[in-house]
């Protein structure tokens, strides 16, 4: 199984019909390509598409080799203004936004994340674009939540063994101050105790949503969050995010470096990868070249 789905690549060759992109173009690849006839597709929601073929997804292969055939509406031009490197971050980047899109981040929200790896921080950077005025993230690792402060989280909070979950609660409402709480949770670790918290902190009628993904089976306070009508979504992958995602990244208004912690070639994968599943670091990039 070769891995890989965050990709950013250059054009070798293209099809007789292929009019939006020519031989040398710099592209992000959307791996998610569904199959354009069934009920899903045609009505928008083609994330949900029970054919899509994903990179590195089985029985697909990924991208982490020299040459990919890859079906053209799927990839993006990126301007000299977005590198190779950010180029890559397209990806997680869509996933971002695609989830302050479902759950309706816009222009004044006060926004919880909970996780900050790359998702969560790519959730921050997405949030701020959409407009929310507070945002706040949790984590257990205090060189993350480090990380998101400098990338503008207004506060964050560090998640240790030591807090119950009813203090931890008080906490996410004192970010928030005035008696507010998020009117948006996104959650973003896939940790079962962030599935908990996400509904028990948001306000009464606000809205969590599920990004990541954990064990599959979860103790959830269903009652106080039916009581209080958060409204509980889930988020699958993106769907049409990846132009929105080029123009953030073309504006330049986003540090989408600052999460690339690790650089290795091609020959060097085996490390890289040992890097990645160490939990080292942000974001580990593999150039594949000749
Ligand atoms: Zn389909």
């Amino acid at each position: 199984m070769i891995l890989g789905h965050e990709t950013s690549a250059v054009v070798e060759a293209v099809g007789c019909e292929v009019k939006h992109l020519k031989v040398g173009d710099r592209v992000a690849t959307e791996p998610a390509v569904p199959c354009e006839r069934c009920s899903y597709c045609r009505s928008g929601v083609y994330n949900l598409c029970p054919d899509i073929a994903c990179h590195a997804t089985p029985p697909y292969h990924g991208t982490l080799v020299k040459y990919f055939l890859h079906r053209a509406a799927y990839a993006f031009k990126v301007p000299d203004s977005v590198d190779n490197e950010e180029a890559a971050m397209i990806e997680p980047l869509s996933v971002a936004v695609h989830s302050c899109k479902r759950s309706g981040v816009t222009v004044g929200s006060r926004v919880l994340i909970t996780g900050a790896g790359p998702i969560g921080i790519y959730t921050l950077m997405a949030a701020r674009a959409y407009g929310a005025t507070r945002v706040v993230l949790t984590d257990i690792n205090e060189e993350r939540l480090k990380l998101a402060r400098e990338l503008g989280a207004d506060q964050t909070i560090l998640v240790t063994k030591e807090l119950s979950e009813e203090e931890l609660v008080a906490k996410v409402k004192e970010a928030f101050g005035d008696g507010e709480q998020p009117d948006i949770s996104l959650e973003c670790s896939g940790a079962p105790s962030c599935s908990r918290l996400v509904l028990l902190a948001t306000k009464s009628g606000g809205v969590a949503i599920q990004v990541g993904l954990g064990p599959p089976n979860v103790s959830l306070p269903i009652a106080d969050a039916a009581i209080r009508e958060v409204t509980i979504l889930g988020a699958f992958r993106y769907k049409d995010c990846f132009p929105t995602a080029v123009a953030m990244a073309a504006s330049g208004k986003l540090n989408l470096k600052a999460l690339a912690s690790h650089r290795f070639d091609f020959k060097d994968c085996l490390e890289a990868y040992k890097v990645a599943k160490s939990g080292a670091g942000m974001k580990v990039i593999i150039k594949v070249t000749e």
